[in-house]
């Protein structure tokens, strides 16, 4: 087990008061407070390094470029892929699921076509694909999900045709902490010869994720949710399925040559990276994975897990408690509603305590339906959080259920 104090210490706004309170900090699953090793990264790059990447002969150029390369390979390691050229750098999940909906749909999706997503999806894997299924004539199937958070792999199975093109699924529930079981999801597909993507937005910052371990197609992340910048995540793309794509967006760095009569596109990862990258935000975010990795994703995925038994456990002591999700496997995030209480009221008076969760539907619409409710508060954890903070928090609903 890591020290938790001194853990604490790399974050400097974990020291911020918050009306006048200690911030508890407990909206992870929105985005992650950033180490100094991340933010010292970008302030030294801008400072002593900052120069275009793959264009330049000169040496700041050249130094960037490694940086940026070299941060590919940490991504690469990361999650396991083979190569790094299976690693396109984009501004996060949404871009990367954007950027496969449009290249995947351009190559594979024809009128009558099929595209299943689940449930509990994010609505960046959800409407990306119904704006392909528009442009295409496509229609979208949705794996339908049990009370209890998981979703009925029966009725999934039954999904598949032979019009099914690609099947898109979250690994972790922004909303329900659910861990799907992605490999038996991806064996399915497989066996009917119908590709994968996973959102990894929710897992990645919590748990070990090994790509090829569990074969998926596709896989896309964001750096923000991993203690890394905003602005820069990750697709990651078997290279045989890469290949066979058409390119995102046209520009600079994605061409072999260009004349007004033909374009040649480069080579895998560039083909899908018009334009300048965010060159110190991806350097940023390999510091933010040598971080995580220097501190092992088990003993976080440890740590998480003792603190969301905790956080279920002491929840339930408060009367009205309604607290979603399956028990086991849930990831660290708690989502809950307190009878008569509405979520935003809720939210609003926890804030007033300096405790910041997130509330409504939490980009997940489809969900709440399937829910019957319009939305829930959300506590989720990161690897800085403590038994303390979560202490705060159950005090802090007690404190709001006693005022109604
Ligand atoms: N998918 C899931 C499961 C998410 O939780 C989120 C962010 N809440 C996203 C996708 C979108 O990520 P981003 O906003 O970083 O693109």
């Amino acid at each position: 087990m890591y020290d938790i104090k001194m853990v604490r210490e790399d974050f400097p706004i974990l020291s911020r008061k918050i009306y006048n309170r200690p911030l508890v900090y407990l909206d992870n699953g929105a985005t992650t407070q950033k180490p100094r090793c991340v933010v010292e990264a970008m302030v030294d790059e801008y400072y002593n390094v900052n120069a275009n990447v793959h264009r330049g002969v000169h040496f700041l150029s050249q130094q960037a470029t490694d940086l940026h390369e070299q941060s590919r390979e940490t991504v690469r390691a990361f999650i396991n892929a083979q190569s790094a050229a299976e690693i396109l750098f984009t501004r996060g999940t949404t871009e990367s699921i954007n950027l496969l909906a449009f290249c995947f749909g351009e190559a594979f999706v024809r009128t009558g076509d099929e595209i299943v997503v689940s449930t509990m999806e994010h609505h960046s894997n959800i409407v990306p694909w119904q704006m392909l299924c528009e442009r295409k004539g496509a229609r979208l199937r949705v794996i339908p999900m049990a009370d209890d958070g998981t979703l009925l792999l029966e009725d999934y199975r039954a999904l598949f045709n032979e019009r099914t093109k690609i099947v898109c699924c979250t690994q972790v529930s922004n909303v329900l902490g659910t861990v799907n079981p992605v490999k038996e999801i991806i064996g399915e597909a497989h066996r009917r010869g119908v590709p994968v993507l996973i959102d990894g937005a929710q897992s990645t910052p919590h748990f070990p994720v090994d790509v090829q371990e569990l074969d998926c197609d596709f896989f896309a992340f964001s750096g923000h949710k991993i203690y890394g910048p905003t602005g820069v995540g990750v697709l990651y793309g078997k290279e045989e399925w890469l290949e066979k794509l058409p390119p995102y967006q046209g520009g600079g760095e994605m061409i072999k040559n260009v004349s007004f009569e033909r374009t040649t596109y480069n080579e895998l990862p560039y083909k899908f990276e018009a334009g300048t990258p965010d060159y110190v935000a991806t350097h940023a975010l390999a510091r933010a994975l040598d971080y995580v990795s220097a501190l092992g994703m088990e003993q976080i995925y440890g740590h998480e897990q003792e603190l969301t038994r905790y956080a279920m456990e002491r929840l339930r002591e408060v009367e009205g408690m309604r607290i979603f999700g399956p028990e086991e496997p849930h990831d660290a995030v708690v989502s809950f509603l307190v009878e008569g209480i509405h979520h935003l009221d809720m939210g609003t008076l926890l804030d007033r305590l300096g405790i910041a969760v997130r509330t409504g539907h939490h980009c997940a619409e489809p969900l709440m339906r399937r829910l019957g409710i319009e939305g829930t508060v959300r506590a989720s954890f990161g690897l800085y959080n403590t038994k303390e903070e979560v202490d705060a928090l159950v005090e802090g609903v007690k404190r709001v259920v006693k005022m109604f």
